[in-house]
């Protein structure tokens, strides 16, 4: 199968796009979170497809994107007050909530569960495939299952060329790291997943909110979860990343002392000249959370490379999009984290 790149700003790529999902067809979608691998998310066997190119196990359910708030009725009931509060503040945008699904929705995309995710997305190309194709598109990120997530269509054409009908360009995605998921299905709302929508933002809306197990800690294989996809390992380069938490001067030479020529590091611009000599690469500023949101999965794909040995990773402390960075870095580095303070 040859797979068409097809560029946001050209006239006919919506409808392009919008005719092969109608048909049933994978198309590749760009968001400001992530791109997403997309199918027309009321289609089962469309749906099916999904998990096929990606690898992804059959019990992690998929978001249901949609053009406009008014279309969440068509695929959800009991959809309390909070949902709207939140649609209007933050849609469209990069913000998911779990509510109870209606049976229109097929069990492929919800992987057999009574709720589904429902996002409405920034970017005007996707919202306008969704429009054209009259369909919701259902899209897990568009890595391959277990990989980092792609944040460019070269990083979809990497894991997916020749294997699904097209990609839709839209430049590299602004966020950058995953939606923010609340879930609007209990008597309090719960985070699910930290995102570009920050646990601060949430709050002021809410004025409440349960930070779910699974945003904090390393989740065991076989518990029962709210969200699926948050236990595996994730996120991951295909090397060992050990986070090394301190002072910038700490850190510094707890790495010197423990790199070898076959390991990386991965630090903030303005730790570059620190790690001279040991090919150091940097994923943003630190003082520019959104930057390091933007940069982390491109550099986390730049170090997916077996031959490498340990990545050395900084995270950023505190909240807004730091708390999401953290949470996905954590997450690639299996909760492996060093205090460099406490090593001195
Ligand atoms: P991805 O976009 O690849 O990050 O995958 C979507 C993620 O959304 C899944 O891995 C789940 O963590 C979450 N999700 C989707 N649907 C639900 C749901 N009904 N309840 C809880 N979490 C969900
Ligand atoms: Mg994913």
């Amino acid at each position: 199968m040859h797979t068409l790149l097809l560029p946001a700003d050209k006239s006919d790529t919506a409808a392009i796009a919008a005719k092969i999902l109608k048909e049933g067809g994978l198309v590749a979608i760009p968001t400001e979170t992530v791109y997403g691998l997309g199918a027309d998310g009321l289609n089962n066997d469309a749906v099916a497809k999904i998990f096929l190119a990606k690898g992804r196990p059959q019990d992690n359910p998929l978001i249901l994107h949609v053009a406009e708030t008014a279309e969440i009725e068509r695929f959800c009931h009991h959809i309390p007050e909070n949902a709207y509060r939140l649609a209007e503040e933050f849609w469209p945008g990069p913000l998911t909530m779990v509510l109870p699904a209606r049976d229109i929705v097929p069990k492929r995309t919800t992987a057999g569960l009574s709720t589904v995710a429902v996002r409405c997305p920034a970017s005007d190309i996707t919202r306008q495939i969704i429009r054209l194709a009259g369909v919701p598109i259902a899209a897990p990120s568009a890595n391959l299952s277990g990989k980092p997530s792609t944040t460019t269509a070269q990083h979809v054409l990497h894991d997916h060329d020749g294997k699904i009908p097209a990609i839709v360009d839209g430049g590299p995605c602004s966020v950058g790291v995953e939606s923010t998921i609340v879930d609007l299905t209990e008597e309090r709302p719960r985070l699910l997943r930290p995102g570009g929508v920050t646990p601060e933002q949430l709050i002021a809306v809410l004025g409440d909110l349960v930070v779910d197990k699974a945003v904090t800690a390393q989740i065991d294989k076989d518990a029962v979860v709210k969200a699926p996809g948050m236990k595996d390992r994730h996120y991951a380069p295909d090397c060992q990343v050990v986070i090394i938490a301190g002072s910038r001067d700490s850190a510094a030479r707890y790495i010197h002392r423990h790199y070898t020529p076959k390991d990386r590091v991965l630090c903030f611009e303005e730790e570059l000249p620190l790690y001279a000599g040991c090919s150091p690469l940097s994923y943003g500023s630190e003082a520019d959370p959104m930057s390091l949101s933007a940069g982390l999965f491109s550099a986390l794909r730049i170090l997916d490379d077996p031959g490498i040995g340990t990545v050395f990773a900084r995270c950023p402390v505190g909240g807004g999009v730091a708390y999401a960075v953290q949470n996905r870095l954590k997450k690639a580095a299996a909760f492996h984290i060093v205090d460099a303070e406490a090593e001195q």
